[in-house]
């Protein structure tokens, strides 16, 4: 195809532009790239601007095309001068040699704001073209690819952490509001000025710009996990999204609540997410690699054996209402009778408390369970029962069910179930979960206050009972400073100490018991409510002083 047939040659969209263009290019063999561009989200408009589907369809206002040869050249002189910082293919001046090549074509949009038109075309090369050199270089794609953010920058942005420095980098050479990526920076850049320690990874398919996995925790979540590393979560939330699975870490706080210590989007099918969402969590948290006694997984996690690697000294359990579910289902399938005995079998193995009682339910099961049942279960789940059998349950996770945690975890997650949520509306969302007045929505005091009423004297277990009815119904923003907490309840601030036993409000200080603040940052950094140390500044309200 010569100039001719090039030289006002139009495009219906960039796409069906990068389209052709990369077959003309694998015919003549010729090396063409970007020099300058414009896009069109960038254009400032005297008159009308082109309509949005316009600026999606066709993307940019003009582009103009050098041969490599002058690429090179210009490259070159620019490297002698000054170092080259970005490799922003926006912006760069073209500076025209006498040694360059001279071959060029420019694409601009109509004066009809509705198609892309090849306006110069100029295709004389002063060198021959070489084959091989085209073969090295030419990626089919590419123009397409690139169009949104530079695959160089998102290739490098995939292996490290972000900081704001990183985000806004993106965001400036973010060209169109293509495929969420400019709405998901612009929600990590606020989530980071807001909370600057927050630590999160946004990792691209390789050479695509295309989000395959995020990773975040924030501030509190972090010192969660610092705080309660003993015992640990990970399961995937089932049905959360469309096109992005969600996978949460769970720690337990001193109320025996879950919380969330970090979480992973990550799109569908995507491989070791067990081992990136550990190693990062370990990256931003270094200090707990040695403290995690025992991690429970969900059934359906593979590659448990990162587990040993990451974490050398914790314990890996199965959640076993979760296997339980499993085998039931697979009794049932394999040609279990509709007996009501199945059931009981199964658990009586899940939680047999010895390892003599366990071998007796497994003898139990073989004479109620089909054969092909049984040798599903010998190859599958006897071998390893120290991973779901409650014999073999690690010390400081008895009495916390796993399965109840992780269940309300997917429930709070579930709440405004929208499975067609965008990337960046899933992780604003998973923000807004994390705020103190969604965190007591599920909290059930009747436990806490009932302790109290068995140590205190009745006026006190009394005051200490409407405190903590409060806490559900504040609306509370809480921050970690030097002297302790603030609490701001939206008309005034509040401050408590670091142990979180006294405040400066006017309910602390005239009964010197705990406040509707000391509790509400307390579950929010999940310390205990029921606490004696809240009572030592007044000996009277126990009940043994009163007597
Ligand atoms: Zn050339
Ligand atoms: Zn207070």
């Amino acid at each position: 195809m010569d100039e001719k047939e090039l030289q006002g040659k139009e495009f219906f969209s960039w796409e069906e532009f990068s389209l052709f263009f990369d077959n003309w290019r694998e015919q003549t063999k010729s090396l063409f790239c970007i020099s300058q561009s414009k896009s069109l989200s960038k254009c400032k408009w005297a008159s009308e601007p082109p309509r949005p589907e316009v600026v999606h369809a066709l993307k940019y206002w003009h582009v103009v095309f050098i041969c490599k040869e002058m690429r090179s050249s210009i490259t070159k002189k620019k490297e002698q001068s000054v170092p080259k910082v970005q490799n922003s293919e926006e912006e760069e001046e073209e500076e025209r040699e006498s040694t360059g090549c001279p071959a060029r074509i420019i694409l601009m949009m109509n004066k009809e704001m509705d198609r892309l038109v090849i306006t110069e075309c100029q295709l004389n090369h002063n060198h021959p073209l070489c084959p091989i050199e085209f073969a090295y270089y030419f990626s089919r794609g590419h123009l397409m690819d690139n169009c949104c953010l530079p695959v160089g920058i998102t290739n490098k942005m995939s292996k490290q952490f972000l900081g704001v420095q990183e985000i806004q980098y993106m965001l400036k050479n973010c060209k169109s509001w293509d495929n969420g990526i400019q709405d998901t920076l612009n929600v990590l850049n606020n989530l980071c000025i807001r909370d600057p320690g927050a630590k999160m990874k946004l990792v691209f398919v390789e050479n695509k710009v295309i989000i395959q996995t995020f990773f975040f925790l924030t501030s509190m979540m972090r010192s969660l996990c610092q705080r309660f590393p003993l015992v640990l979560f990970f399961d995937r939330v089932k049905g959360f999204n469309e096109e992005f699975d969600l996978y949460t870490i769970l720690c337990v706080d001193a109320n025996s609540r879950g919380r969330e210590c970090s979480f992973c989007l990550t799109k569908k099918g995507t491989p070791n997410v067990l081992r990136f969402t550990l190693a990062s969590l370990l990256q931003s948290v270094p200090d707990i690699k040695f403290k995690v006694r025992c991690l429970t997984v969900g059934v359906d996690i593979g590659e448990l054996e990162v587990v040993n690697e990451l974490l050398p000294y914790a314990r890996l359990h199965i959640c076993r209402t979760q296997v339980l579910e499993i085998l039931f289902s697979k009794a049932h399938e394999m040609g279990a009778s509709e007996d009501e005995k199945v059931w009981p079998a199964l658990c009586k193995t899940a939680k047999a408390g010895s390892f003599v009682a366990y071998r007796q339910a497994v003898k139990e099961m073989d004479s109620l369970l089909p054969q092909e049942f049984m040798k599903y279960y010998r190859e599958h789940w006897h071998p390893r029962p120290e991973r779901w059998v409650e014999f073999w349950n690690f010390e400081p996770a008895r009495g916390i069910d796993g399965s109840e945690l992780m269940k309300q975890h997917k429930q709070k997650v579930m709440v405004g179930f929208n499975p067609s949520r965008t990337l960046a509306q899933c992780i604003l969302y998973l923000m807004v979960i994390q705020t103190p007045k969604e965190e007591v929505r599920d909290l059930d005091e009747d436990e806490v206050v009932t302790r109290y009423h068995s140590i205190c004297n009745p006026d006190s277990a009394s005051l200490i009972e409407e405190e903590l009815s409060f806490v559900k119904h504040g609306a509370y923003d809480i921050k970690k400073t030097a002297e302790g907490f603030v609490l701001n309840d939206r008309v005034s601030e509040f401050h408590m100490d670091h142990s979180l036993t006294t405040c400066n409000c006017s309910i602390y200080t005239s009964s010197l018991l705990p406040c509707r603040h000391l509790f509400a940052t307390r579950l929010h950094t999940g310390e205990p409510l029921f606490d004696i140390s809240l009572l030592q500044s007044n000996k009277n309200a126990l009940m043994t002083v009163s007597l």
